[in-house]
């Protein structure tokens, strides 16, 4: 529902407070803004590395960053962090105090003012300023036609175009004051300007500026253009409104009298006011709300008010920065109505009212409002333990010390305890049929309570000498079979409920766990699609009932701990597992797939107290989790009862946060996009960072440098990738981020090549092959010349010259062994003796086991340094007369001369033996490094690129029979 807010405000005008309580109920219904007091709030302070707790002015840029206007400089929030810019070189201003900032959407630019007239400008990463307006800038503002206006103490009202001064408004204009306090342009195209004499207007086209006299002639503190076009302005004593007639205002709201600092109208038409001393004041759907610091506010002089992209609503003051987001839960507790804080068990009546089992008596939440069930009866002090609803909608309570009661809504109808029908006051979970009757878990056994034939309450105790597993029962679940699963300090059992003449039977049997997960408590049991779901202490147990198979959800399927009170399904299929270390909930599509055997982890979010519950316990009892009937999940806690809507915790999901990448170092020297590398440079180091709001320390981010992974590679929470060492080649790094569980952002990205060194580059050899002639041309000269020992030595220097030449290219620089070019000759070479001589010569390929795990694991440094000792030692194992190169990445190629097949695979059984054998601890403690060898004959294979392919498929044979092993063709 969307409604005017000068009408919303004309009606709250007329309306008491009575009414305006009614009011807030209607609209409810309907309504997505939550009350003020719902919202979960959140404080950063100078301890959190905030610059200065008085945050003069926020604002959000395109990227999502939000920029803060301190007295100790500007700084900029991504969620995490607070990067400050308090460098006077670096920002160029006269000082750091700033009071000002405005954001540009012409060119992304962030604009900063205030003491000494400061004006600095932050575009593409760095600081430029702007010619500066002394002694102060009050106020700055950029309009839909790129103009910054700057609204000063002393000089006016100043225009910036293209950051150059283009305009200056001053009492020649007909400005009342050269203290303008700020100032707007309307939709209309009328220029506002708030002084300290009051309000003044230079309507669109006219020339000098009139005054409103409507207005009070002292300080306005605050402009704002509402939705519907007209003007609200805030005063030292409250609000006036534009009406009809554009320079005539009218008082606003006079119940509101205090001092206004700032106003901020939301999308969803809540008026939000920030005043100097009485907090924030919102007016909304809810009537008027106030937030001080009583009610969690960090300070009652509001500076500023914003909401961001995602939502949440950020609010300044002098003692900080505050953030209001929705919850994802709504917590309830006795400060909301309720009879007690901790408790125990939940249910639901038929019209979707949710009953409250606490330690300290139930209460009833209805729409209308929380209260105590049976306000004056003995139930308001009963320490709770179950409670469950018959088909009758006749309410049964279970508790601690006093057996069970029966209440039809507006009385107890019956009372059971163990001088009457029980063994035991103590009724932890209760089970309802309406043909088999009442079945109670308690600490001896299971009670069975049935209406005989007569209509009179009889019962009949179920212990361990009928065959139960344990007497101390604590879960029960009836499933549609008429099954009776029992679960209790010692396992589960299935009990057949066999109903005879006046009496019943009871046909117990023990689940063996012993092969499953060993569990002594299970704590809660419930039944859902053909399973049966059972919380124990050492996870979650599922059984299937049509084809009796059994499976088990806990740590080896990726779940977070594996003690669970709870279980229970919300309206969206989901799993909820509640543990005391906060809930979990598993995606309806994840668990399927886990117990269909199409995957192997659980996908699962885990949610705490700031997510918005007050306590992240949940408690044992029954139950203590519900699906209530519009799908939500509610949860019985140790701090009040928390309801969350299944659909808001996949929205934010579904809105990933923006990603940028923040700083790229090459050995540690900033580089820019596109920029070619230099080929020494050894580490590139890349930041980056999701400026989201929502749950910012658990975003998730995942990069690919392109050219370089095949795949994305899961950072989790960690925001920067390094690499040492690429070859030469173009790249992308690209990097992407989302709220766990939801979707992935677009990625952002950032290229730059990586150029080779000077001689594996053409226009090198061309070059030297001249010098190498020259040289030799002034060596023929110097023959025909000079005597023979300048010629001998100038003939050294070009040998030298062309060999060292050939080294280089023939050389691996990290592993200094020969590269696959110079592997290349030899084979060429070696083979064409093989067929003079009519020997034979074997070839092996190595390639590291899960060498991508060492450099995803460790770094890619450790990942460089095992190829070193590799090489080291190859080279140590081979004989003199064999040849050992640098193959490629992580691959190596041993030429074994003189050998044929049988003597070739023993050699290299002794070199993976040997590579298996060698310690790496000095780079990581238990680290092991296998290879998987191809090996192949000349023999067989006697030309050189069908031995090279024989080679290969021998080391991919030995990669699929399970690695760390050789193989050889044939
Ligand atoms: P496997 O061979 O057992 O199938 O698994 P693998 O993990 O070794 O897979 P693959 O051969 O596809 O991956 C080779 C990896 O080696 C890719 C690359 O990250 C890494 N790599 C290649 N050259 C270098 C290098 O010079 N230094 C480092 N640190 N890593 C390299
Ligand atoms: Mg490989
Ligand atoms: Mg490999």
């Amino acid at each position: 529902m969307k409604y005017s807010l000068s009408l919303l405000l004309t009606t709250l005008f007329c309306l008491n407070s009575s009414v305006a309580a009614a009011f807030v109920y209607q609209s409810h219904a309907t309504d997505q803004q939550s009350p003020l007091s719902d919202y979960l709030v959140r404080h950063w302070e100078t301890r959190d590395g905030l610059p200065h707790n008085s945050v003069n002015e926020i604002i959000q840029d395109d990227k999502g960053y939000l920029w803060l206007a301190t007295w100790q400089g500007p700084a900029r929030f991504n969620g995490r962090r607070f990067d400050i810019y308090d460098n006077l070189r670096e920002t160029g201003l006269p000082d750091i105090g700033m009071y000002t900032a405005a954001y540009s959407h012409c060119d992304g630019s962030v604009y900063v003012g205030g003491s000494r007239g400061g004006i600095a400008r932050f575009y593409d990463g760095r600081w430029k300023t702007l010619q500066s307006a002394p002694p102060f800038v009050n106020h700055l503002y950029t309009d839909d036609n790129c103009n910054l206006w700057v609204s000063t103490s002393e000089l006016g009202l100043l225009v910036y175009k293209n950051n150059q001064r283009t305009a200056q408004f001053t009492t020649e204009h007909g400005l009342n004051s050269m203290f303008v306090y700020e100032s707007i342009v309307d939709s209309q195209g009328n220029l506002w300007a708030a002084t300290n004499k009051g309000l003044q207007v230079k309507k669109a086209g006219e020339a000098s500026f009139q005054a409103v006299a409507t207005v009070p002639n002292q300080l306005i503190t605050a402009l704002l253009e509402l939705d519907d076009g007209s003007l609200l302005i805030g005063t030292e004593q409250g609000l006036y409104q534009q009406t009809s007639d554009p320079v005539q205002f009218e008082r606003m709201l006079p119940e509101v009298t205090s001092r206004i600092s700032t106003l901020f109208q939301s999308p969803d038409n809540g008026l939000w006011l920030g005043t100097y001393r009485d907090g924030l004041i919102r007016i909304s759907e809810h009537g008027i709300e106030k937030f001080g610091t009583e009610q969690g506010l960090p300070n009652n002089h509001v500076l500023d008010i914003i909401q961001d992209k995602e939502g949440s609503f950020w609010v300044s003051t002098h003692g900080g920065l505050v953030q209001f987001r929705d919850t994802l839960f709504s917590t309830y507790t006795k400060d909301d109505g309720l009879t007690g804080n901790y408790i125990r068990a939940l249910a639901e009546n038929k019209e979707g009212d949710i009953i409250v089992g606490s330690s300290n008596g139930a209460a009833i939440i209805k729409k209308s409002g929380i209260s105590a069930l049976a306000p004056g009866s003995v139930l308001t002090e009963q320490s709770i333990l179950s409670l469950a609803y018959d088909h009758k909608q006749q309410l049964y309570i279970g508790t601690y010390t006093d057996g069970l009661y029966i209440w039809d809504g507006a009385q107890i109808v019956s009372h059971f305890d163990s001088e009457n029908l029980l063994k035991t006051d103590e009724v932890r979970q209760i089970e309802l049929d309406p043909k088999l009757g009442v079945f109670l878990a308690t600490p001896l056994g299971i009670t069975h309570l049935y209406k005989n034939s007569e209509g009179t309450w009889a019962s009949q105790q179920i212990s361990q000498e009928h065959g139960l597993t344990n007497n101390y029962t604590t879960s029960l679940y009836l499933d549609q079979r008429g099954t009776l699963w029992a679960g209790s300090a010692r396992g589960v059992v299935s009990i057949d409920v066999i109903s005879q003449k006046e009496k019943f039977d009871y046909r117990i049997t023990p689940v063996d766990l012993t092969e499953l997960n060993d569990a002594e408590l299970a704590f809660h049991i419930t039944g859902r699609s053909g399973y049966i779901w059972m919380a124990t202490d050492r996870g979650l147990i599922v059984h299937h009932l049509n084809n009796d198979s059994w499976q088990i959800f806990n740590r080896d399927q990726g779940l977070p701990f594996d003690n669970f009170m709870s279980v229970a399904f919300d309206g969206d299929g989901n799993l909820w597992l509640g543990s005391n270390r906060g809930p979990v909930m598993v995606e309806h599509d994840s668990f399927t797939q886990v117990l269909k055997g199409q995957a192997s982890k659980l996908d699962f979010q885990r949610f705490s107290e700031v997510d918005g519950l007050a306590s992240a316990q949940i408690n044992t009892g029954g139950p203590s989790m519900l699906q209530a009937q519009n799908g939500n999940i509610w949860l019985a806690t140790s701090n009040g009862v928390s309801q969350v809507d299944p659909k808001t915790i996949t929205e934010i999901g579904n809105i990933p946060p923006d990603v940028n990448i923040e700083s790229v170092k090459a050995d540690g020297e900033t580089v820019i996009f596109g920029e070619e590398l230099s080929a020494k440079t050894d580490r590139i180091v890349f930041e980056f960072v999701a400026p989201g709001y929502l749950m910012a320390e658990q975003i998730d981010y995942q990069v690919r440098l392109v050219g370089f992974d095949k795949d994305w590679v899961n950072k989790n929470s960690l925001n920067s990738v390094e690499y040492t060492t690429l070859p030469a080649d173009d790249y992308v790094l690209q990097v992407r981020a989302r709220y766990p569980g939801g979707q992935w952002s677009q990625p952002d990205y950032f290229a730059f090549r990586q150029s080779a060194h000077f001689w594996m580059r053409p226009w090198f050899w061309i070059f030297s092959s001249l010098v190498v002639a020259l040289l030799a041309l002034i060596a023929v000269r110097v023959r025909l010349n000079q005597h023979n020992r300048t010629r001998l030595r100038l003939e050294q220097m070009v040998k030298e010259k062309t060999a060292d030449l050939e080294t280089m290219a023939r050389q691996d620089p990290l592993t200094n062994l020969g590269n696959r070019r110079a592997f290349d000759e030899r084979l060429q070479h070696e083979l064409n003796r093989c067929r003079r001589d009519g020997t034979y010569l074997s070839l092996a390929i190595l390639d590291v086991d899960y060498f991508k795990e060492v450099n995803d694991t460790y770094l890619h440094t450790v990942g460089d340094k095992v190829l070193i000792r590799l090489a080291e030692v190859l080279r140590d194992e081979i004989r003199d007369i064999d040849y050992v190169a640098r193959w490629g990445g992580e691959e190596f190629a041993v030429l074994i001369t003189h050998s044929e097949l049988e003597v070739a695979k023993e050699a290299s059984e002794r070199l993976r033996e040997r590579i298996a054998a060698t310690p790496f601890k000095d780079l990581v403690e238990d680290m092991k490094i296998t290879v998987s060898i191809g090996v192949a004959s000349s023999y067989h294979y006697a030309d050189h690129a069908g031995l090279l392919v024989a080679a290969d498929q021998a080391l991919y044979q030995a990669k699929s029979a399970g690695r760390n092993r050789i193989e050889s063709k044939p």
